[in-house]
């Protein structure tokens, strides 16, 4: 893995023009304080009222000419660029309009890509991104070298320009929104998988398409590191521009990469076959977590770690909170804490990961994804099912019939002294919702944070040590 060159950036000259940055979230900030310290005039505009701004503490920062909110984006007429936080859509109406104008759009992923001078290791994927980038980071910090964590996880990633050298390795969580704006990928750039997801806010071909950006604009001496195991990401191949390698938890790869083979996780490169550490000695739970494992070690073999560094990470690193956090036990139950499920799908990969009979609390905001394989999953791994939030009905319809005991509650409060009455001794208790949070919270955190302290107001609490 080589630096690039010096960057090519098209941007125009930045001193004195107007430009329009939407949002006044982290990215739009960011984009903000970088675009007025090199001279820009900056306008933001944001649809949120200011109360709503005030509560996210979301302030223009110092130097901002003017900030237009509590209304649609303003018209990017007159202005020289539009700078974009990915929360804004590719096809909304200001965007659009700015499209028709000729008016250049970029964003703060796009910006970063175009002028880190650092190595990239960038990760995507429908679900174990943060997981596997947070594990990427573990084994990078264990093998003693120089890098920056960042990307997806909001925090401003332009500010940190100044502080990368070519030496420093960028490990970057990135998001299918971010990839609708950038035209530079990562020098290593992985895929965990993609599967239905954000079918409210993109066609399945878009989101596929999307994901598919992440390699599209590899150089040949770059890699693209894609999951062998997921069909989606295995047809990627086909696309890739330069080398690749691929992981597996199902079978041996014959290519560069990262597999399972005789209860140990293996790296192939070239004829070299090299032993990590066994299965059972990596410490995060579930298959998905293993998939999770084996697709960093690829991404730590393609950055030249060595397998001492990888080991060390995976048999220390207990995961991140809300996914599948363990909370504590009640009169013999565990509690898990598994917020960021918003999706049926990620329920699925939450309720696969425990063999224990499992008492599931499912609710939240409904994404319109389909439910089979979370019947299923239900009916192979639920002794009960507590539907609550604004899907609760949604949810309960779709699994009356397929446990033993299947509640409809209002809240995540009734949900949870439900299923205190429910669990016996050895049983999971898993907040796993498959819906998003914005029901009845400002985000999943908060879902999870209100579950964790309703869990430990229960008679009989008891903190619960990772395995
Ligand atoms: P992301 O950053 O993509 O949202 P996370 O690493 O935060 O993903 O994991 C979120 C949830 O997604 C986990 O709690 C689990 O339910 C599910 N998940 C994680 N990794 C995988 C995987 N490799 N395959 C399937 N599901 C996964």
């Amino acid at each position: 893995m080589s630096a690039r060159a010096a960057p090519i950036v098209q941007l125009p000259p930045l001193q004195g023009l107007p430009v329009l940055v939407y949002s006044l979230g982290i990215e739009g900030r960011d984009l903000a304080r970088w675009l007025i310290a090199r001279g820009a005039r900056v306008t933001m505009s944001d649809t949120r009222s200011d109360a709503a701004l005030a509560a996210a503490g979301a302030a223009a920062p110092e130097g901002v000419e003017r900030v237009v909110t509590g209304q649609p984006l303003l018209d990017p007429a007159g202005f020289g660029l539009v700078a974009v936080s990915q929360s804004i859509l590719r096809y909304d109406p200001a965007l659009v309009r700015a499209r028709e104008l000729g008016i250049p759009v970029t964003s703060q992923m796009r910006l970063f890509l175009q002028l880190c001078p650092g190595r990239t290791v960038g990760i995507t994927g429908s679900s174990g991104k943060s997981t596997t980038t947070a594990l990427v980071g573990e084994m990078a910090r264990a093998a003693g070298v120089e890098f920056v964590l960042g990307g997806n996880i909001g925090e401003p990633l332009l500010a940190r320009l100044d502080d990368i050298r070519p030496s420093t390795t960028v490990i970057l969580e990135i998001s299918h929104t971010q990839l609708q704006y950038t035209d530079r990928s990562p020098q290593v750039a992985a895929v965990t998988n993609v599967t239905p997801n954000h079918l409210d806010q993109f066609s399945w071909d878009e989101y596929v398409g999307l994901k598919r950006n992440h390699i599209a604009h590899q150089a040949q001496g770059d890699v693209a590191v894609l999951n062998a195991d997921n069909p989606v990401t295995r047809a990627f191949m086909a696309s890739a521009r330069g080398r690749i390698a691929v992981t597996s938890i199902e079978s041996p790869v014959e290519m560069d990469g990262a597999f399972v083979e005789g209860g140990e996780i293996v790296v192939r490169r070239g004829s070299r076959t090299v032993p990590i550490l066994p299965v059972s000695e990596v410490r995060l739970r579930g298959r998905h977590n293993l998939a999770n494992a084996v697709m960093a070690c690829a991404i730590a073999a393609e950055a030249g770690w060595p397998a001492t560094a990888m080991a060390r990470a995976l048999r220390t690193f207990s995961g991140i909170p809300h996914r599948l956090e363990l909370v504590g036990r009640v009169n013999g139950a565990l509690w898990v804490n598994d917020s960021i499920a918003t999706a049926p799908e990620r329920t699925v990969a939450g309720l696969r990961a425990f063999s224990e009979p499992v008492v599931l609390l499912l609710g939240g905001r409904d994404k319109r994804l389909p439910l089979d394989s979370l019947q299923e999953a239900v009916r192979e791994r639920c002794r009960a099912v507590v539907c609550f939030g604004e899907s609760g009905p949604l949810f309960h319809g779709a699994v009356r019939g397929l446990v033993d005991v299947a509640l409809l509650v209002d809240t995540l409060e009734a949900a949870v002294e439900a299923a205190s009455g429910l669990a016996r001794p050895g049983d999971v208790v898993l907040l796993s919702p498959g819906g998003t949070s914005f029901d009845a919270y400002p985000n999943f955190e908060a879902r999870g944070a209100h579950f964790r302290q309703l869990a430990r107001a229960l008679p009989g609490f008891r903190e619960e040590v990772s395995p």
